[in-house]
């Protein structure tokens, strides 16, 4: 039992830390009923380290095992794929039809961004922001403790493959958490809704499945890969990293100051009809969606590390990645498509690759 109510325990741990801790203050893209552009607060990295300190405090001193979340992994996919499907039920049920079946409701939700106001009529939580931020740092707990599992079942043979793993991983929680504000420009904030999609997906699916690899291989011997392959499995993470990270800045700083130059240098380059503009220099210029490549990348680069490139299960996940956004990619082309008319034709035509530049 104490397993399945682990996930509900630091999910309700991060409500009230991400409620009490300080935060900044920010405006996001997307608009209210009002028309006016929702606030947020922001406080995720500050919440995580806090959540990381006490699990550290609780295993140091004895009262959990460092590795917890290993040994209870099953009951806590568990707990959390209950919990997933509870929060999609009273958030989907209790809110006003959109006119879709029921069925297609309860997976893509009704409310587009739900809030939750103080006193002050400022927002306290955001749904989906607390949602991205539970999956996170349960994530990051199911990580440490599962490359805990490792080091402890194998006196001598800690496996520094699994060690770059996780040091890839955390940097990659860590630095999505710092960027927070940078993800509330993303098709999650501006084109989805609440439902079993993305509640059960970062309740339960987020945490337990990004993991997938680790947990495969966290009960097995160091693999013994050769610190050069390490070396070169965390050069194929970072430049994913530089991709990704460096389109979805260079995205956001076009929509909040769009004569701004990237880093101080790139001047950016736009195609424009009079009263929309897209963006097409740097990584925009590459292929219409490089972010979706540098992402692949980074999933990639992460189960390589692992060491055991030939067992299939670490590669579920560059497979999911795969899938979720070669099938994004077509959803947002034809969103644009439709929001830009012939400018996005146009655009096409000056950056005609979709993710894969001269491939695809
Ligand atoms: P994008 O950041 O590419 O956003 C697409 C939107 O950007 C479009 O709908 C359009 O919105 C705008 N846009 C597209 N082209 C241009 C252009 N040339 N100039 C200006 N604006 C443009 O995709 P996502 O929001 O899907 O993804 C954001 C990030 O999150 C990516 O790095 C992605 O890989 C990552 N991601 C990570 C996941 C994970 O689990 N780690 C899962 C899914 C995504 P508008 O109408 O506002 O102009």
């Amino acid at each position: 039992m104490t397993g399945f109510f682990a996930p509900w325990i630091v999910y309700a741990l991060i409500l009230a830390l991400h409620v009490v801790l300080p935060a900044r203050s920010v405006t996001g893209y997307v608009r209210g009923p009002a028309g006016r552009r929702l606030r947020y607060r922001l406080n995720g990295l500050l919440v995580l380290a806090v959540v990381l300190v006490l699990y550290a405090g609780a295993a140091g001193l004895g009262v959990l095992p460092w590795d917890f979340f290993w040994q209870h992994r099953w009951e806590g996919l568990l707990g959390a794929c209950v919990l997933g499907l509870l929060f999609t039920f009273a958030i989907v049920l209790g809110a006003p039809k959109t006119g879709k079946p029921l069925l297609a409701d309860l997976f893509l939700g009704r409310r587009e961004n739900p809030q939750w106001l103080g006193r002050s009529g400022e927002a306290l939580v955001d749904a989906k922001m607390y949602l991205y931020l539970i999956g996170a740092i349960q994530l990051e707990l199911n990580l440490v403790s599962f490359a805990a599992h490792q080091a402890l079942a194998h006196p001598g043979e800690a496996s520094p493959g699994v060690f770059v793993h996780v040091a890839l991983f955390t940097f990659f929680v860590c630095e999505y958490l710092f960027f927070e504000e940078v993800h509330l420009y993303t098709y999650d904030f501006f084109a989805e809704r609440v439902g079993f999609k993305l509640g059960w997906g970062c309740i339960a699916f987020y945490p337990y499945f990004y993991a997938v690899g680790l947990w495969s291989v966290a009960s097995r011997p160091d693999s013994r890969t050769p610190a050069a392959l390490l070396v070169l499995y965390a050069f194929v993470f970072f430049a994913g990293w530089a991709l990704s990270r460096g389109a979805n800045l260079q995205k956001f700083l076009f929509k909040t100051r769009p004569e701004a130059k990237l880093l101080g240098v790139l001047t950016p380059v736009a195609v424009s009809d009079g009263t929309h503009r897209l963006l097409c220099s740097g990584f925009w210029r590459l292929s219409r969606h490089i972010n979706y490549l540098g992402e692949i990348l980074m999933a990639i680069g992460l189960t390589l590390a692992l060491g055991w490139p030939l067992d299939p299960w670490p590669w579920l996940y560059p497979a999911y990645y795969v899938a979720l956004l070669f099938a994004r990619q077509a959803d947002d082309d034809r969103r644009c498509a439709a929001k830009y008319g012939p400018l996005w034709t146009e655009y096409c035509r000056r950056v005609p690759y979709r993710i894969i530049p001269g491939v695809y």
